[in-house]
């Protein structure tokens, strides 16, 4: 018998039943005491609505928070910097305003409300990082991400999902370090009571945002963030000690990766086993011909070309991409970001540090595109 415990729910028999048997199977249960206040942070990116955790998934959670003795339940998030006739839309087609009225909740996008300041922390974080109030203002936190395939750090199940508690300028610094490490230091700052990773409809494939929906039909559940990011991976195809970010999580001290010492109770682990695709496997399957070299690129310039070959892959004019230190070795490349400005004269390239999405994309398009491309229909 382990202290740490996972559990894994199917939740065609109903959500808010699997919720609950969840946060009960995973030894959760007197984590919420009558009277709290709860957060629910989901991932509600502004980006993506089928790379967005189920709402109704939300709804089952805020309502088992409540049966669970919560007075007030508050879901909260600080999605990325889409604009804000984007991001009403977004909302607007997700529900989620009216799912958490419908329910008794409120919902806050954290930019909206003050953020409360970290200085000099550690070196793998900004110098100066604002996380929201509301982390410090509730009694519980409930991490809910979604399960999904990442380009920069493979997976991106509840530890990355913490990013959003930051404000914009911080997520945008995120990319310019170490994400990796950076996360880990954020984990230290923003501990959640418990983690569900919404594994209902997840991700593989291409990217975080635009992949393929892969039908698992299953939530993860845990106290240990680690554990639960661990027992996740496995269950897509990939050992968890191979995912740098859950490695150093667990050197941190964060949690447990080492599945022999995590109680995985609900469903059979290895009956529910199914290998995803990965965005490098997913990129080299759709586009044979495309070549990228990367050599020292930060995830910021690979996480927007990825997003941006998305969008543009079909369209997409050169054969080869260069990001980062390597120096292009054909005629017909297409330099992305300042780090490749020493071979600008002689290439077509993107400026930025890091360049858009957007502007990458029309660079590989040349121009064709155009519109709001963001937000899924
Ligand atoms: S231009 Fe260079 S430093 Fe800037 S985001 Fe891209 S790879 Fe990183």
């Amino acid at each position: 018998m382990n202290n740490v415990k996972v559990s894994i729910e199917k939740t065609r028999g109903g959500l808010k039943k699997a919720v609950a048997k969840a946060i009960q199977d995973a030894g959760c249960h007197d984590t919420i005491s009558t009277g709290d206040s709860v957060l629910i942070k989901p991932n509600l990116n502004g980006c993506s609505i089928k790379g967005s955790t189920s709402v109704p998934l939300i709804k089952a959670i805020a309502q088992v928070s409540y049966d669970m003795g919560a007075k007030k339940v508050i879901i909260g998030e600080g999605p990325v910097k889409v604009g804000k006739e984007r991001l009403q839309k977004y909302f607007r087609k997700m529900g989620i305003q009216e799912t958490t009225k419908e329910v008794g909740a409120s919902f806050v996008n954290f930019d909206d409300y003050e953020h409360v300041i970290h200085e000099s922390v550690s070196q793998d974080l900004p110098e100066k990082i604002g996380i929201s109030k509301y982390i410090y203002e509730v009694d519980r936190i409930i991490n809910v991400p979604m399960l999904k395939v990442h380009p920069s750090t493979v997976v991106t199940f509840s530890m990355k999902n913490l990013k959003g508690c930051t404000r914009p300028q911080d997520k945008i610094k995120f990319h310019r370090l170490d994400l990796q490490k950076a996360i880990v230091e954020l984990n230290k700052l923003v501990r959640p009571h418990i983690n569900i990773i919404d594994g209902i409809k997840a991700m593989q494939g291409t990217d975080h945002n635009g992949g393929d929906i892969v039908d698992l039909g299953l939530i993860f559940c845990s106290k240990d963030i680690v554990a639960v990011d661990s027992v996740a991976s496995y269950t897509i195809g990939i050992q968890p000690e191979t995912i740098r970010l859950i490695k150093l999580g667990n050197e941190a001290g964060l949690g447990e990766s080492d599945l022999s010492k995590i109680d995985i109770t609900g469903e059979d682990l290895e009956s529910n086993r199914r290998r995803f695709e990965l965005p490098e496997e997913a990129m080299a399957r759709r586009f044979p011909d495309l070549r990228i070299l990367k050599e020292g690129a930060c995830s910021a310039c690979l996480a927007n070309l990825m997003d941006a070959l998305g969008w543009a892959g079909g369209l997409r004019n050169f054969g080869t991409i260069v990001l980062g230190k390597d120096k292009p070795d054909v005629d017909d490349a297409i330099l992305i970001g300042n780090c490749t400005r020493k071979y600008w004269a002689e290439y077509t390239h993107v400026k930025g540090c890091p360049p858009t999405s957007m502007e990458i994309a029309n660079a590989l398009s040349k121009n064709s595109l155009s519109g709001t491309i963001f937000v899924d229909d």
